[in-house]
């Protein structure tokens, strides 16, 4: 639901076209909201000074699963109250001309309207729980960033002791926050700053340093439980990932390390072992052998569930790039999130249509499937892109290659074929592996 206008920069009076929205309806378009409430929605740089621009546009938002449909006129173009309404109502019939019978109720012949964009972004966000109490805490904290923002480096300690209080958890999340989205706005330069003084707010602050410390010993935890773990080595049976439990039993943080590192080892088989175990064991320790099973059935339902809203996220987004009329955009904008993950559910799609004799779905998913792939290649570091390359190669040919252009890269092409190594060792790619075990040997003698 979107459109291009002519738009002159306020600043330098050069022309820009600029994509406008004025319909938002968050059930068809699920990021729409995100980009409005974080001031993203019509607004946009021009591209010849500089300046930020917000379109003055009017807007009508509708959120279906809240019954919310709320419409915004901006003062800067001042109608009068019948063409105002003339406004409304063509905006009216763009949102219903889209959404199916079932969901025309009452409320959408009413829409509420906001005075200011302001107060259109209030009302959504109380829709969703948040108070006006809230808001105004957010906007304290949010000054207070601009403050640390601005205080020169050497007063900056002092300032922060002087703020301590206000500093927790929400507080550090919202600099994360502004971070990402100033990612997203293509200004990497300023999230990197915010990030620098996160950091130190973090060491000043006495929250920050019980985080940090905090977190300090989890990552120590992690790593003794992985090094348990390796030493166990590959021959490693469901009995010692018992006695492993059980000797962690009363250390929650270490039994959390111990699932999270090792999922698959606690499978079915390995909880009935351990009620075998616990039937065996004598009478006064089978107590506390049940809890510590009981804490580990719960450990992995956690893991389990945070890796299924993982793949939930990552077929939503699928969704939204096959839906999207402008498949490059949405794979550039959604860069972040194309991982591993997302490529796994893409493929099974891809699978499914094909099963399924969809050929349609099956050829729009590979169309999304080749832009992903071209995107990715396009972002990778040279080095990357070019062992990715060899290793489409026929072996013959990739030797060759890599002996005309391996000392173009120098030393890091070596360092960066050990990082690949590890990514396809953990994924058991054993065939790869060999080949790319070849091309090292290659590059090495290539480079000397
Ligand atoms: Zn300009």
């Amino acid at each position: 639901m979107a459109r291009q206008m002519n738009i002159q920069c306020p600043n330098c009076r050069n022309p820009i076209t600029a994509v406008v929205e004025s319909v938002i309806d968050v059930t068809s378009d699920p990021q729409a909201k995100a980009r409005f409430l974080g001031g993203r929605l019509n607004a946009v740089t021009c591209p010849n000074c500089g300046t930020p621009v917000n379109i003055a546009t009017p807007i009508l938002y509708h959120d279906g699963s809240k019954e919310l449909l709320l419409v915004y006129v901006p003062m800067e173009t001042p109608l009068p109250k019948q063409q105002q309404e003339k406004v409304i109502g063509e905006l009216m019939k763009e949102l219903t001309s889209k959404l199916p019978k079932e969901a025309m109720k009452g409320y959408l012949f009413n829409p509420k309207q906001a005075l200011t964009l302001q107060g259109m972004m209030d009302t959504i966000l109380q829709a969703d729980g948040v108070t006006p109490e809230m808001m105004n805490e957010q906007r304290d904290r949010v000054r207070l960033i601009e403050t640390f923002m601005s205080t020169p480096a050497d007063l900056l300690e002092s300032v922060v002791q002087q703020n301590d209080a206000k500093v927790d958890a929400q507080f550090l999340q919202t600099m994360s926050l502004m971070a990402q989205r100033m990612v997203q706005e293509n200004r990497p330069d300023l999230a990197e700053q915010v990030l620098a003084v996160q950091e130190r707010v973090a060491t000043y602050s006495s929250f920050g340093q019980t985080l940090l410390e905090e977190n300090r010993q989890q990552e120590e935890i992690v790593r003794e439980v992985a090094t348990e773990l390796q030493a166990l080595g590959n021959g490693a049976t469901r009995a010692d990932f018992i006695e492993l439990a059980l000797r962690y039993g009363a250390d929650a943080n270490r039994l959390q390390a111990l699932v999270g590192l090792a999922r698959p080892a606690f499978d079915y088989q390995f909880f009935t072992e351990f009620t075998t175990r616990v039937g065996s064991a004598p009478a006064d320790q089978r107590d506390y052998m049940e809890s510590v099973r009981e804490q580990l059935v719960q450990l992995t339902q956690l893991v389990d569930q945070q890796q299924q809203m993982v793949v939930q996220e990552a077929a939503q987004l699928l969704q939204q790039l096959v839906n999207s009329p402008d498949v490059d955009a949405a794979v550039e904008e959604n860069m972040p999130y194309l991982d591993d993950t997302f490529m796994a559910v893409l493929s099974a799609n891809i699978q499914e249509a094909q099963r399924t004799g969809n050929i349609q779905m099956s050829a729009r998913l590979k169309q999304v499937y080749d832009r992903v792939v071209a995107a990715l290649r396009d972002n990778m570091q040279p080095e990357l892109r070019f062992i990715n390359d060899l290793l489409s190669m026929p072996e013959d040919q990739a030797r060759k290659a890599l002996a005309e252009q391996a000392a173009d890269f120098g030393p890091v092409l070596v360092e960066m074929m050990d990082a690949v190594q590890e990514i396809l060792s953990s994924r058991g790619e054993g065939e790869l592996l060999e080949k790319l075990a070849t091309l090292r040997q290659d590059a090495v003698q290539a480079l000397q």
